[in-house]
Parts: structure tokens; C-alpha cells; sequence
């Protein structure tokens, strides 16, 4: 830890990162009296919504559930205008959260926590910022997301390029115009396939570099009429509780029959309704598509066969159409008119499948051996995810051992909440919880609701210290896996598995068991005494 700091205090909690999840917490903390200082490394609230910006941001989950279920009047009073919100509409629903609860007070805007380190004797934690603050917390909470940590490939020349680069996760705050400009978009995963179509319109010319292609499913965005808001709202509290029983947080009409139980042509027009509808109801048309090659393999063949159909050059086409991978096992992509991009006259899609981009030059780069021009190059190119960014931190536990350390073969949680050796420590959708494969919203929800709870108790009962068990902790780490290998998720070379990121460990990092699986195994567990948690009793010192 430095030596050079400006400013000590102490506090109950330090929570990082004032997003959806540092949001709720801060709210349910001061009602509970829990002192607490939020940092957040951006200049305002709003985390993902705060840093990815770029041209045709949106949620890909509908807004009547993509929001807090919290507050009764909140979710009343607050209209949202499409079926699919912007960014700056949830970005906006973020700050109003903020106000409406008088949150901003206790968050430091711009700070960075370079360190939080577990003092044994104290048995608190010492957070360290950016800004030369030392904060001793009894809680620490990393609240910082799992998708927070833009990658941008190491190209040979980045540094000498005169043009401008932008990556789609840390984009600017005012407007950047591409009028009249050569572009390239590096990256076809959920952002690049949002933010094509709409630089397609504004550039001279767009040049796609494509390394995987990846399924894309029709948002049919629309928008909110009345009728559809009353619908939620009318009968908002049971919603949300059938949402968090459901298998992603969200309700979607799962067909509960097999894809091979049908015939060709039911399946077939199953299919059709799916994509006319759009969104990603396509992945329930039947109940094995995630866990059965067959099945899947029919879905994929259906959304190529689109593909083919939308794109007129038949080259292109083929190129967009991914085969190497099953449906659904890289994150599903939603999109406004993205295959239909292709058929304008200033897009091209350069095929990198075979070879990475060789290097940047001054004025653009090369790949399979071309040279390309560009005023500017748009990073759609990913994130160090579900870890990257708790390794940002110098975390540090019991024995003074680094979480980064304990974690080299992959993340190891009970629950996706607490690592052991780290006590008092917990992480909001964290590894090993449902996190990425839901509703993020809805699980932010559970995980807060399940720290505050956790607080609760440990005060009720005169404890000061919860950590959870080697035992446990392996168990679940197990029961991770296993529930992963039983679908074809570990078959694609996703970010899901860390392989996006060259050397990171190649595991299923979500916890893929379903939303409401989940939360029933967390009520079995607070059930039965927080089972697989132990706890330390205030001790003498620590009571006074
Ligand atoms: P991503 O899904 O990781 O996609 C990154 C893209 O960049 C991939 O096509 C990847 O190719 C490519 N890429 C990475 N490194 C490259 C390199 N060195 N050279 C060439 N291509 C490279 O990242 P993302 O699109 O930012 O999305 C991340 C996640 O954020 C999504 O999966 C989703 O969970 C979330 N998100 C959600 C929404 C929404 O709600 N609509 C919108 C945006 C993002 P490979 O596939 O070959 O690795």
C-alpha cells in the first residue's frame, strides 16, 4: 500500500462502483444506518450505461423488465418510450434513480480504489484510492460489473496511427462526427452489430474486419405504447416475482417442447413467429437448443438461412453466417437492420478469420496482406470480463494472498458472492452466479438484497466477521461446471469461457443453473443458517 496518502477515515462499507449495483446498495445501506463511502472511477452514475455510448447503444433486454423492481412508485412513475431503451434513456433512468434517493451525496465521483487489502488483526479492510484516500471498512463491495474493462487488441503500431480510435465501451462524452470519413469497425459481438448500422449511415465508407461471425436476432423495436406499459404496470409486483423465479430474470414464452419432437415444417414456422417477433425469444423456441447439438443445429441453419436471404451478395452473405459454433453459446446478438448494412454501397466486410490484423500504419492498417486507409478506427473489440476488472484492484485477503493469485486456474466463489480468504468481502453478480446470463438487473437485486441481508443478520447476531467455507466453495465451484457441461455452451470459443482474452483460464464463468435455481439454492442456504458460511464473533477489542 503507498506511503503517500492525503486523507484517512472509517467507515462500515466502501463499495466500488456507482452503477445499477452501487446504486441499490448505497440505498439499502443508509436506511440500515451502514456508513458507507461509494467510489466510482466515472465522472457520474450509470456504469455500463456511463461509459458504453457509442452510436446505436441499446438494451437488449425489453425496459418494462430492464429496470428496478425495488420501489413501487419508482417503477410507476418512470416512463420509458421504446420496447428496447437507448443508452441515454437508461442513462437518464440512472440519474433519476440517483436523485429520487438522494444518492449522489456519499459517492466520489472520478475516484479510482487501487487497493483493498484485509487486515487480519483488525479484521477490516484497508481501500486505497487514486486520489491518496486511505478508508478503513469493516464490508468491502466490489460493485463494479462484469462487462467494465474495454480490450484493445495489442496491434503492432497502434501508437504511430494519426487517425482518430475510439473503442465502443469507453466512448466519448460529446458527439463524434464521422461525416465524410473512412472508417473501420474492428468486432461483430453485440456492439459492433448495434454500432454498425448507424455509422454505416453517417460515414463515407465503413469497412467491417470480422473474426467470428456471430448470430444476430431482429429487435423489432418499437415504440412503448400505453396498452404495453399498462400491461407491466397494472400488475407490476407479481411480474417481477415471476421474473425472479424464471430461468433468466426476465419472462420470455419458453416452448417447453424438443426441437426434434416436431415436425420440419412446425418447426419451421415456429422459427418464422420467433424471428417476426424479434428479440431473443427465438432462443425458447423449443426447450433444447441450448443443450442438444441436433436441436440447435436447426435453429442455427434457420437464422444463417435469414442471413442469406437479407444480404444480397451471396459472398457476404456466407461470410456473415456463422458456423462454427452452436447458436447461443456466444452471447446472442439483437440488432436494428445490421444484416441489411451490408447491401449499402459504402460498407465492406473484410473476412479476418484466417489472420489476425497485421499491424496499424500512420494512416490505417493492414490485414491479409491489404492495406486500408482510415480516418478513424472503432474498437468493437470486447472486454476483459467477469474478472478483468476485479483484478484491476490489488485485492488482497487472509496471508496477505491476492485474489488474482487464488484465482490463476479460474475464479473461485461461493455463490458468485464471497471468495474464502477474503472475508467481508462480496461481489455484486460475480463469477459463479447468473450475472451475464440474465437479466442483470433482477440479479443486482438479488445479490444486494442478499448482502444487506447478510449484514443484518451478522449484527443480529453479534458476528463481525462472514466468510464462507473451503468446503462450500469448492462445491460450488464444481457445481459451476457441471451445470455448464451439460449444455453446449463450453463449445464456443466465447468470453463466457475467458477466451477472448489470450492466456486468461478456459472455464464457464457465469452460473448457467437459471435465475430462479438459483435464488431457491440462496433461500435453502440462508435457511439452514447460511450454510457454507462461518462466521467470527466480535471480539473483545473489535466490540468496543
Ligand atoms: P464481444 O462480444 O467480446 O465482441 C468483441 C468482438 O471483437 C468479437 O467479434 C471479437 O471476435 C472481436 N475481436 C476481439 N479481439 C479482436 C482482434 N484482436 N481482432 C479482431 N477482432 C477482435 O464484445 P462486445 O460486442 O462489446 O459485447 C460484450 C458484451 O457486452 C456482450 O456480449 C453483451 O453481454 C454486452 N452487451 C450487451 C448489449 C445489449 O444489451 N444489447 C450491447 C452491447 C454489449 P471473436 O468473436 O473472434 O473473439
Amino acid at each position: 500500500m503507498s506511503d503517500q496518502l492525503k486523507a484517512s477515515s472509517s467507515v462500515d462499507a466502501v463499495i466500488v462502483g456507482a452503477g445499477f449495483s452501487g446504486l441499490y446498495l448505497l440505498h439499502r445501506f443508509r436506511k440500515l444506518g451502514i456508513s458507507t463511502r461509494v467510489f466510482e472511477r466515472g465522472g457520474d452514475v450509470g456504469g455500463t450505461w456511463y461509459w458504453n455510448r457509442y452510436p446505436g447503444a441499446r438494451c437488449d433486454v425489453e425496459s418494462m423488465q430492464y429496470s428496478y423492481s425495488f420501489d413501487e412508485d419508482l417503477q410507476q412513475e418512470w416512463q420509458w418510450s421504446e420496447k428496447f431503451s437507448p443508452q441515454p434513456q437508461i442513462l437518464a433512468y440512472a440519474n433519476h434513480v440517483a436523485d429520487r434517493f438522494d444518492l449522489r451525496k456519499d459517492i466520489d465521483f472520478d475516484v479510482e480504489v487501487t487497493a483493498a487489502h484485509f487486515d487480519e488483526g483488525a479484521r477490516r479492510w484497508a481501500v486505497e484510492t487514486d486520489s491518496g484516500e486511505r478508508v478503513s471498512a469493516q464490508f468491502f463491495i466490489m460493485a463494479t460489473g462484469c462487462i467494465s474493462t474495454a480490450q484493445i487488441p495489442d496491434l503492432d503500431g497502434f501508437d504511430g496511427y494519426k487517425g482518430r480510435t475510439f473503442h465502443t465501451g469507453n466512448w466519448p462524452h460529446e458527439k463524434v462526427d464521422f461525416t465524410g470519413e473512412r472508417i473501420a469497425v474492428i468486432g461483430t459481438g453485440s456492439s459492433g452489430i448495434q454500432a454498425i448500422p448507424v455509422l454505416a449511415q453517417e460515414a463515407a465508407h465503413l469497412t467491417v474486419f470480422q473474426r467470428t461471425p456471430n448470430y444476430s436476432l431482429p429487435s423489432r423495436n418499437v415504440p412503448m405504447t400505453e396498452e404495453y406499459e399498462h400491461s407491466w404496470k397494472d400488475v407490476y409486483p407479481a411480474k417481477r416475482d415471476e421474473m425472479r423465479y424464471s430461468g433468466h430474470g426476465s419472462l420470455k414464452d419458453l416452448n417447453d417442447k424438443p426441437a426434434l419432437s416436431v415436425s420440419e415444417e412446425e418447426r419451421q414456422s415456429v422459427f418464422a413467429e420467433r424471428w417476426k417477433v424479434g428479440g431473443t425469444i427465438f432462443l425458447g423456441s423449443f426447450n433444447d437448443i441450448l443443450t442438444s447439438q441436433e436441436a440447435n443445429d436447426t435453429a442455427a441453419e434457420f437464422v444463417r438461412n435469414q442471413i442469406r436471404r437479407i444480404v444480397k451478395d451471396p459472398v457476404t452473405g456466407e461470410l456473415l453466417a456463422p458456423k462454427t459454433y452452436p447458436i447461443g453459446t456466444k452471447r446472442i446478438c439483437v440488432d436494428s437492420g445490421y444484416f441489411e448494412t451490408y447491401n449499402r454501397e459504402n460498407v465492406d466486410l473484410v473476412d479476418i478469420s484466417g489472420a489476425p490484423i497485421e499491424r496499424m500504419t500512420p494512416d490505417g492498417l493492414v490485414a491479409n496482406g491489404q492495406h486500408y486507409a482510415f480516418d478513424s478506427i472503432v474498437f468493437a473489440t470486447g472486454f476483459d470480463a467477469m474478472t478483468g476488472t476485479l483484478f484491476n484492484v490489488d485485492i488482497r485477503g487472509r496471508r496477505d494472498q491476492a485474489l488474482k493469485e487464488k484465482w490463476n486456474a479460474g475464479p473461485r466463489t461461493y455463490l458468485g458472492l464471497m471468495s474464502e480468504a477474503f472475508p467481508n468481502m462480496f461481489m455484486i453478480t460475480g463469477p459463479g452466479s447468473p450475472s451475464v446470463k440474465s437479466n442483470m438487473v433482477m440479479s443486482i437485486e438479488q445479490h444486494v438484497d442478499f448482502v444487506t441481508d447478510s449484514i443484518v443478520h451478522m449484527r443480529e447476531q453479534g458476528y463481525d466477521v462472514m466468510e464462507p467455507t473451503v468446503n462450500a466453495e469448492d462445491e460450488w465451484v464444481d457445481h459451476v461446471q457441471e451445470t455448464a457441461n451439460k449444455t453446449l455452451f463450453p463449445r464456443a470459443n466465447s468470453w463466457y469461457m475467458g477466451a477472448n482474452m489470450p492466456g486468461k483460464p478456459r472455464l464457464f464463468m457465469p452460473y448457467i443453473g437459471g435465475v430462479g435455481v438459483y435464488r431457491k439454492i440462496c433461500e435453502e442456504i440462508v435457511g439452514e443458517g447460511y450454510k457454507g458460511f462461518r462466521f467470527e464473533a466480535k471480539t473483545a477489542a473489535a466490540a468496543e
